[in-house]
């Protein structure tokens, strides 16, 4: 059994916070800060450009890539790290759409993260081939997959309302119809027990600045499935995703298997910072974390349906159907989350109603969760979300 108290200790969260938006960004682990220090003055410092040898720096990314791909259900040397998740997304749909040359349509919902979508038209626009990009509702992804479909590019959790799709049900759904799919697993890694090659999935990607806690612009995660790892054409092709980058050729030649999505020079701090923050899942089970999950999401909505009656649930309320987060929709959502944290408990809030709360048992219990309930309760009684500072709008929301 997963012990949440031992875990609760591995995080700096500063006094008198209640934090729920470790979907969004996790909270710093405690062992980040001297890992980084000492990289920062012992290697960097120490060994200078010799680091990249000595200090393994090159090999980090397929390094803290396996870790990753253990809390994926992804097998060893198929994942790698780099870049953010936008890029992930651009290398894995030209990675498949090179894969299906005759067939022209890229299948999204509209719950999915809208930079996904973005990058999907910009590259469509690029290839000008004739692709296009068909959105259609969360619930109808599994009707609208034929045999024109090149990809499914799905993003198993919803940033907003929590909704998670069946990742082996569309993807066996997308292969029958002899289509790819590409799993975007931002708010599903460290979240939830995955599976990707249970799953069948053919690519993966994800982020680790949200539930695996690797700080502010942690490098992100590209999965390949194995089979497909040495055939696919990588349209990102970056001097360390050739076969000898200090051969120095003139010609692109990619690397072997997954080696071949590395860009360029990885964020060797960065990936010291992730690889630090990974250690908080030694010893922890990511079926214990999501059955705990489902506690403390449910003992939030029972909280909050029971003393908020202006709040409305946007998540789905079979377990199940849910990723690690819950949501509510409010007219006044922003001001509401504004007053919410000046009162000590984080959560956020995404337009145009929607205010987000992320459950992560690694550092949050059912104290926390009572307390968070009778806060907002407290704030919609008494409608100190009406005063004027918290309707000013801050960049971030
Ligand atoms: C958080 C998130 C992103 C963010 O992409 P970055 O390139 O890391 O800024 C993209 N897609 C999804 C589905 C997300 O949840």
């Amino acid at each position: 059994m997963t012990d949440f108290d031992r875990t609760r200790g591995l995080f700096q969260i500063p006094d008198g916070v209640i934090y729920l938006d470790g979907n969004s960004l996790g909270p710093l682990p405690r062992n980040v800060p001297d890992r980084l220090a000492a990289v920062a003055r012992d290697e960097w410092g120490g060994m200078l450009i010799t680091g990249w040898n000595r200090a393994g720096w090159m090999e980090l990314p397929r390094r803290v890539g396996d870790r990753v791909a253990r809390l994926i259900g992804a097998p060893p040397d198929s994942v790698v790290m780099g870049d953010t998740l936008s890029i992930k997304v651009h290398q894995a749909l030209a990675a498949a759409l090179a894969m299906r040359p005759g067939r022209k349509v890229v299948l999204s919902d509209t719950g999915n993260f809208p930079s996904d979508l973005y990058i999907a038209q910009g590259l469509l626009q690029m290839l000008d081939a004739g692709h296009d990009l068909r959105l259609v509702a969360p619930d109808d992804v599994a009707g609208a997959i034929d045999d024109s479909v090149a990809a499914i590019l799905i993003t198993e959790v919803d940033y907003r309302t929590g909704r998670r799709h069946d990742m082996a049900d569309l993807t066996a759904r997308a292969h029958a119809a002899g289509a790819l799919a590409i799993w975007d697993l931002a708010h599903s890694a460290g979240a939830l027990p995955v599976d990707v090659a249970g799953g069948g999935a053919d690519f993966a990607v994800g982020c680790t600045y949200k539930y695996l806690n690797g700080g502010p612009g942690a490098p992100a995660f590209i999965h390949v499935a194995p089979q497909h790892a040495d055939q696919v054409h990588p349209a990102l092709s970056g001097w360390l995703g050739h076969r000898q980058p200090f051969a120095f050729d003139l010609t692109y030649a990619p690397g072997e298997g997954i080696e071949r999505m590395r860009v360029g020079t990885p964020p060797v701090l960065a990936l010291a910072a992730l690889d630090a923050a990974l250690d908080v899942w030694d010893g922890v089970s990511m079926g214990d974390v999501h059955a705990r999950s489902i506690e403390l999401s449910q003992a939030f909505i029972a909280a909050v349906e029971a003393d908020c009656p202006e709040l409305t649930l946007a998540s789905p309320r079979e377990p199940a159907r849910r990723g690690s987060h819950v949501s509510f929709r409010h007219p006044q959502g922003y001001a509401v989350i504004q007053a919410l944290i000046a009162a000590g408990v984080i959560g956020d809030f995404r337009a145009p109603d929607i205010l987000r709360f992320g459950i992560t048992p690694l550092y949050l219990g059912t104290d926390d969760i009572a307390r968070a309930a009778a806060t907002l309760a407290g704030i919609l009684r008494d409608r100190s979300w009406s005063a004027p500072r918290f309707q000013q709008r801050h960049a971030v929301t």
